[in-house]
């Protein structure tokens, strides 16, 4: 990280492992029409300052079902930030500051093949990196670890998850290839069909990082992606627009909040028995001696178990 953040780290700011609190088991990451959630009795909302900057938006620590959960507004409050604009780091920091072990994760996509219609949800388990230049990992700066990322969504949670939503009544699909892109442009047709071809189910401009920090930070990660439209490729579907977005999303996110709200103390009780638990157990390879203190206080609550 660079100098000027671990500056802005202080004993007095809450970060060490030392201090980490236990808030919420679960955490909400709400995308595109999910800015908040319905249902949510709120205790109390955090301003979290992280040895990365800040998050998206406070946190709204609340209850669903007698369950501590922490919502997070993925753009902030009234979308105010780019998909590459946004701090992952800090919003995976936080809700790991917060002791959140399982996150919840609902956005918009585009569908890219014609049986995932607009309202369906597909629930991923792959994903394909088209982002360049965004901040998607907590080592570096004198630490290095690789994490195991063959599969980059948590099986169990995503189980909880999807069998909410068949429950709930929405159309459900288990399984899938998220390609992540930039944006904020939505793609070219050229590029809506490579990606096709490439066996591309759903396409998104988020969540990938989102997963490769949970991992790094040892949280369980699920995914909810809410259709919206038919991206640009489909022949008879009008190419993707905001406005045909926005129909959808309304839609999308009743159904969503329906699903977060009965799949939230399901992933409470659920048993952590899967590899995210000890995601980082062998992938520090920096010699603990040779990782300056200041990246180890910084990075204490990821990784204080291991290092120390
Ligand atoms: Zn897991």
């Amino acid at each position: 990280m660079p100098p000027e953040i671990l500056r802005r780290f202080a004993p007095q700011d809450k970060l060490s492992g030392d201090n980490q609190v236990t808030e919420a088991a679960v955490g909400i990451i709400g995308g595109s029409g999910l800015y908040e959630m319905e249902g949510l009795k709120v205790v109390a909302e955090r301003d979290v300052k992280t040895p990365f900057g800040e998050p998206s938006d406070p946190l709204v620590i609340g209850e669903i079902e007698g369950v501590r959960v922490a919502f997070l507004s993925r753009h902030g409050r009234g979308h105010r930030r780019l998909p590459s604009e946004l701090n992952y780091r800090a919003n995976i920091y936080a809700l790991k500051l917060l002791g959140v072990h399982t996150i919840i994760s609902a956005s918009a996509v585009g569908s890219m093949k014609e049986q995932y219609h607009p309202t369906d949800i597909v629930f991923p388990h792959q994903f394909i990196d088209r982002t360049r230049r965004r901040a998607d990992t907590f080592f570096g700066d004198g630490i290095v670890g690789h994490i195991t990322f063959a599969d980059p969504i948590c099986a169990g949670a995503s189980k909880v998850v999807s069998g909410t939503a068949r429950e709930v009544g929405a159309r459900v699909h288990e399984g899938g290839v998220y390609i992540c892109i930039d944006g904020p442009q939505f793609s070219t047709r050229a590029e809506s069909n490579l990606y096709r071809s490439w066996g591309v189910d759903v396409i998104g401009m988020t969540n990938l990082q989102e997963a490769k920090l949970a991992r790094e930070a040892e949280i369980c990660y699920a995914t909810m992606a809410l259709v919206t439209d038919y991206d640009c490729w489909h022949e008879t579907a009008d190419d993707v627009s905001v406005a045909q977005i926005l129909g959808y999303l309304r839609a999308n996110a009743e159904t969503a909040q329906r699903i977060i709200r009965m799949a939230v103390p399901r992933i409470a009780a659920r048993k952590r028995d899967c590899p995210c638990v000890n995601a980082l157990q062998f992938a520090i390879v920096t010699d603990p001696d040779a990782i300056p203190a200041s990246v180890k206080k910084a990075l204490a609550p990821i990784i204080g178990k291991y290092v120390r």
